[in-house]
């Protein structure tokens, strides 16, 4: 039996990724601080043989007995709130934490993902965005915390697949979203959905003209497995091309939910990019990997969960 570790393993895709390596046949070791995350994600495991949870942050060294196959490396702040409310720890997960991450998979023979961003593209000048594309990042603003981690992180990861020969791959996730995410974690797919259900007024951040594309956590987590079984070392995005205005998505979901929320509208963030799409050419290419749920069977399951936990 092949054993891989996922860092971030208490977190919304972390917890995802973590059942379906267990389908697949993988013993899985999680590791978490939780300074994010949730232990009711994992609490289904608890009873599961192949499943164990070391609880560690991940910026301290690693140190983890006996054979592991593979490192899925997730920790790390996830939705702006978050970073901006932890800049250093995000800062230091993505630097010092990739670097005891590798680090873990080179002393152990093992491959390694880390799960990077479309945030690598910043406000993008190019869209959609193809892998090709450097990004438009501003280091030194409020997300920069964040983005600069990444890119810094993506940059460690090519280190130590050109200088240590470790057969790594890079995702960059582009907006996932699903169950488990937290209520209050102050992403757009649980914010606005937590509106609706109570019908209080969605806020919107601007005037609602940005646009994201939604990926449902089931589609990304087949990608990402996807990619982690391939000889494939330059980023891949991974995300559903279909993209909406912020402004459409509210109206969406007030439709699915029946709600009588009324749009409310609040100051843009700092350096909120202004358009998102990935563009998914490489992932068919070289995975054969496409998203199959569409946003409406995607946002019905995604609102199922959070009804009774509103
Ligand atoms: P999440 O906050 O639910 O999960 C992140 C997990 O990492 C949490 O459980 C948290 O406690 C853990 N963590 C953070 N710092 C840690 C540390 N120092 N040591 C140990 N554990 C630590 O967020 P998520 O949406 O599941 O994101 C998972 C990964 O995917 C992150 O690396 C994120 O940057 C990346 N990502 C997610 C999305 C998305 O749309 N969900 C988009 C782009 C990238
Ligand atoms: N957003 C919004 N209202 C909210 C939360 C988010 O209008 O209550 C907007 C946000 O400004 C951004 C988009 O929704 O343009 C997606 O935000 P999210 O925090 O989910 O992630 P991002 O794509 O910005 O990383």
């Amino acid at each position: 039996m092949k054993t891989a570790v996922v860092t971030g393993g208490a977190g919304f895709l972390g917890s995802h990724l973590t059942d379906r390596l267990l389908k697949e046949g993988f013993a899985v070791i999680g590791v978490d601080n939780f300074i994010t995350g949730n232990p009711a994600n994992v609490e289904h495991l608890k009873d599961n043989k192949n499943y164990s949870f070391i609880e560690q942050d991940v910026t301290k060294y690693i140190d983890i007995p006996g054979d592991i196959n593979f490192v899925f490396h997730f920790a790390s702040p996830a939705s702006p709130i978050d970073y901006l409310e932890l800049p250093i720890q995000t800062l230091k997960v993505g630097s010092l934490g990739t670097h005891n991450a590798p680090g873990l998979a080179k002393a152990k023979g093992a491959g390694f993902l880390i799960a990077s961003t479309s945030e690598c593209y910043g406000d993008p000048l190019v869209h959609p965005q193809t892998e090709e594309y450097w990004g438009n990042v501003n280091p030194i603003g409020p997300r920069g915390v964040y983005d600069e981690a990444k890119r810094f992180a993506e940059a460690m990861t090519m280190a130590y697949h050109r200088y240590h020969k470790v057969d790594t791959k890079i995702v960059r996730i582009f907006n996932t979203y699903g169950p488990r995410m937290r209520l209050k974690d102050g992403r757009v797919v649980p914010a606005f959905v937590g509106q609706a259900l109570r019908n209080e007024p969605i806020t919107i951040f601007g005037e609602g003209t940005q646009t994201r594309s939604f990926c449902y956590c089931s589609d990304l987590i087949d990608g990402i497995y996807k990619l982690s079984q391939s000889d494939f070392h330059e980023p891949v995005n991974i995300g559903n091309p279909v993209e909406l205005t912020i402004k459409e998505f509210a109206e969406r979901i007030i439709r699915i939910t029946g709600s009588s929320s009324k749009l409310t509208y609040l100051p843009l963030p700092t350096d909120d990019p202004k358009q998102r799409r990935p563009d998914i050419t490489r992932a068919w290419q070289r995975l054969g990997w496409k998203p199959v749920i569409d946003l409406e069977k995607g946002l019905t399951e995604t609102i199922a969960w959070f009804k009774p936990r509103v």
